[in-house]
């Protein structure tokens, strides 16, 4: 190539060594100031769509940028437009601050670009990835022997492939001839309070929402099994397919977990695949005395953990996990004549045949690298550390007149204002949580529990979350509350 060329390609992509040393030092200071100093930031930033966009203006791609420039107009628009989830007052959904190991990890991956499709393109990322599968699979009490399985990009994914896996036992013609070559209708079965990628994978795997039978939840909040068994009888009477029970270990809205073991029992007795969905709440089997919580799981066919929630690494790193060793091959297997070198071989796995993805990039690294350096026992006391932070979210809250409607283990708090008589209103609520996430100080959720009652949420989702954060998230509602009862009068006041 010739030299000028060369020196576009460099300039294009590549940059040279010294503007690349420039760029890391940078990125490496911005970094490790974010991470310091986090706590000083404001929380929430302006919503306002058309000011993110006037500030995208000055963007032209047929002027490009030089590469120090551009990296300074990323920040800017990365620090001012965006809710700061590393924020330890960030009580919000499951938006963890990033162990260190993992941000490290994630740049590895993105400089070695390793392409995971194939064995042979990546033997030692590949390997990694198959040991966290077995070691995670025996943590969840699967036999060693046995546990098979594949990271995905998130909990979405492994909710989809866990109806495909189900699918494809239940009906051994559903991967040539399809759901039309079913005599009648399958259905399945999820609680009320349930993930609603669960409805999504429905919808296209091609089994239609419908199919989606949301059973009721009891008084605490889990899938009443009286109601499930009743159902399951119904539609068989019917003439529907039942094939798929999707219990909940940890529900989104309230930490929630149904009665696996009874849901396992109805299962086997129908002979239906059981799923649990723990993306959340499936963290706490590396805690030996809360391991009971989840008691009963060890008897799904599949489980679908995320560890970018309470194992903290960074988005996005999915587990789907099995104890039938062919599922996903007998599910995703496909020839691609055009891949070079495809390992026939039983002994290594090539991901492509045994999950919904083709390209792969490099998922299980954060989890090893974070796991290498902190140990099971650094794990188990990280996540004990955060869900005591939130037993005192509840003393706290209980103690400044709040109502905790929930009871879940998982640090999740759903509760209304006792000190009001409009306390459990959600357009009281909602001022109230306005209030408290325009403050800058602290972000809460709002939600409805059973798809019915109004409730706030905060969640720990924050290794580095502490007592002092929680009290001055509970000194933010409060404030909010005794903002809210002044306005009130007031109103009343013009009004006369
Ligand atoms: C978060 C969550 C999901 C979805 O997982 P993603 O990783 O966001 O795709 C599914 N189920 C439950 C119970 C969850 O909490």
């Amino acid at each position: 190539m010739d030299q000028l060329i060369e020196d576009r390609v460099t300039m294009a992509l590549s940059l040279d060594n010294t503007t690349r040393a420039e760029l890391w030092g940078r990125v490496v200071d911005v970094i490790e100031n974010y991470t310091t100093d986090i706590s000083k930031l404001r929380i929430g930033p302006d919503l306002d769509p058309a000011k993110v966009r006037a500030d995208l203006v000055p963007v032209n791609f047929d002027r490009p940028m030089e590469p120090a420039k551009a990296l300074e107009f990323t920040l800017d628009i990365l620090m001012r437009h965006q809710t700061h989830v590393v924020h330890p007052r960030y009580f919000g959904l499951y938006d963890p601050a990033p162990s260190a190991m993992g941000v490290i990890a994630e740049t590895l991956v993105a400089a070695f670009n390793p392409q995971l499709s194939v064995w042979i393109q990546s033997p030692g990322a590949v390997e990694i990835e198959q040991l966290l599968v077995r070691l995670f699979g025996e943590k969840f009490g699967y036999d060693k022997s046995k546990v098979d399985g594949t990271f995905t990009s998130g909990g979405a994914e492994a909710n989809h492939t866990a109806l495909l896996t189900a699918l494809t036992h239940a009906f051994p013609n559903f991967v040539s001839k399809g759901l039309r070559a079913l005599s009648s209708q399958p259905v399945l079965y999820v609680s009320s309070e349930g993930h609603h990628s669960v409805l999504k994978a429905a919808q296209s795997c091609g089994l239609g929402t419908e199919a989606v039978r949301e059973i009721e939840i009891d008084r605490d909040l889990r899938m009443d099994v009286k109601v499930l068994s009743a159902r399951i009888a119904n539609d068989k009477a019917e003439g529907l397919q039942p094939f798929l029970i999707v219990g909940t270990a940890g529900t989104t809205n309230a930490g929630v977990v149904d009665p696996l073991g009874e849901l396992g029992d109805i299962a086997a007795r129908e002979a239906l695949w059981f799923h649990v969905d723990s993306a959340w709440g499936g963290a706490v089997v590396l805690v030996s005395e809360l391991r009971h919580l989840l008691s009963g799981i060890e008897h799904a066919d599949s489980i679908t953990f995320d560890p970018h929630k309470l194992l903290s690494v960074p988005r996005s790193a999915g587990l789907y996990l099995t104890r039938h060793p062919n599922i996903l091959a007998k599910t995703f297997d496909v020839a691609a004549a055009y891949m070079p070198g495809m390992n026939s071989s039983e002994q290594v796995v090539d991901q492509f045949r045994h999950s919904l993805q083709w390209s792969r990039r490099f998922i299980g690294l954060k989890l090893f690298m974070t796991l290498a350096v902190a140990g099971w026992d650094g794990y188990a006391e990280v996540i004990r550390q955060q869900l005591s932070v939130g037993e005192y979210l509840r003393s706290e809250l209980e103690r400044s007149g709040w109502k905790v409607l929930n009871d879940s283990a998982l640090g999740v708090l759903c509760f209304v204002d006792r000190t009001h008589d409009d306390g459990a209103l959600s357009t009281y609520l909602e001022a109230i949580r306005e209030d408290v996430v325009s403050s800058g100080e602290a972000w809460i959720s709002i939600t409805r529990l059973g798809k019915s009652t109004p409730a706030l949420r905060a969640c720990i989702v924050n290794y580095l979350t502490r007592p002092d954060d929680v009290s001055a998230l509970v000194a933010s509602l409060n404030k909010a509350r005794d903002n809210h009862m002044l306005h009130g009068h007031r109103g009343m006041n013009t009004k006369e």
